[in-house]
């Protein structure tokens, strides 16, 4: 069942810089799909443009939910993970973690206080949940991002190479710890990254991109996947 598409995208900037050239891209249910490629060609343009966050300049995207083109319905359930933990620095990670919820329901209750724990539990922040961001380690603070986005209990997740900044043992323990959630949640994902090896690791699906003009170059299906304990 498709969720996200994208159908003969350009994105061309203010600047004259084309971005995007003819983008064509079927997200379904249930998927983990990398974009990889190259700095600049393109990958976070196309990830925000399916997320709504930037406007194409020609073509159309779709949102679908249950065969229904959802567009401007407030069913769509999608998170966001920006490339850098953007945490505000003033509140504790509990306020930060909760925000999404202030911002969708009108007060406080034990069912919301619930998701938070939850959320903070999930992604391994137990016990942190007073902390300031500073007192964090990057590696946290990225965790602390995504029980952010997890809070709203999403059903799609679009992650901007979340865990580009971060040192290779902490990515590599994130990679596992965001594959297990995928698998027990069943979310669809799409998830931007420059790494060929945790484009293959994580995804059933990786789309590859190349530069000037940033393209659609190949998908691939993973069918063995890595095998996955
Ligand atoms: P990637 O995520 O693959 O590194 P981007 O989508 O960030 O690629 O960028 C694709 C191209 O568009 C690059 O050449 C980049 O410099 C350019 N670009 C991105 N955002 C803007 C912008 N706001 N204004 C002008 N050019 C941009
Ligand atoms: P990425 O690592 O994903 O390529 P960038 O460093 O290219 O990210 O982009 C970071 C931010 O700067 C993005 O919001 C992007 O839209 C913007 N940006 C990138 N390139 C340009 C550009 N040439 N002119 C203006 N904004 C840009």
């Amino acid at each position: 069942r498709p969720v996200l598409e994208a159908s003969g995208v350009d994105k061309v900037y203010a600047n004259g810089t084309v971005a995007l050239k003819n983008a064509d891209l079927v997200v379904r249910e249930g998927e983990f799909v990398s974009l990889l490629g190259p700095s600049g060609c393109g990958k976070s343009t196309l990830l925000r443009i399916l997320a709504g966050l930037g406007e194409v300049t020609t073509g159309t995207v779709s949102w679908w939910e249950q065969g229904y083109d959802v567009v401007g319905s407030k069913r769509r359930k999608l998170a966001f993970v920006f490339q850098n933990a953007t945490l505000m620095p003033w509140a504790r990670v509990r306020k930060n973690v909760h925000l999404p919820l202030d911002l969708e329901h009108a007060g406080n209750s034990a069912e919301l206080e619930k998701r938070v724990d939850d959320a903070i539990n999930l992604v391994g922040l137990k016990g942190f949940d007073q902390a300031f961001p500073r007192e964090l380690s990057g590696g946290m603070q990225m965790r602390a991002s995504i029980a952010r986005a997890l809070v709203t209990e999403p059903n799609l997740l679009l992650m901007d190479e979340p865990f580009g900044a971060l040192d290779e043992m902490t990515r590599n323990k994130l990679n596992d710890d965001v594959l297990k959630l995928w698998r027990d949640k069943g979310w669809t994902v799409v998830f931007v990254t420059h790494s060929v090896y945790e484009a293959v690791y994580l995804s059933s699906r990786v789309v590859v991109m190349a530069a000037r003009p940033g393209r659609i170059v190949d998908d691939i299906a993973i069918d063995e996947p890595y095998p996955r304990s």
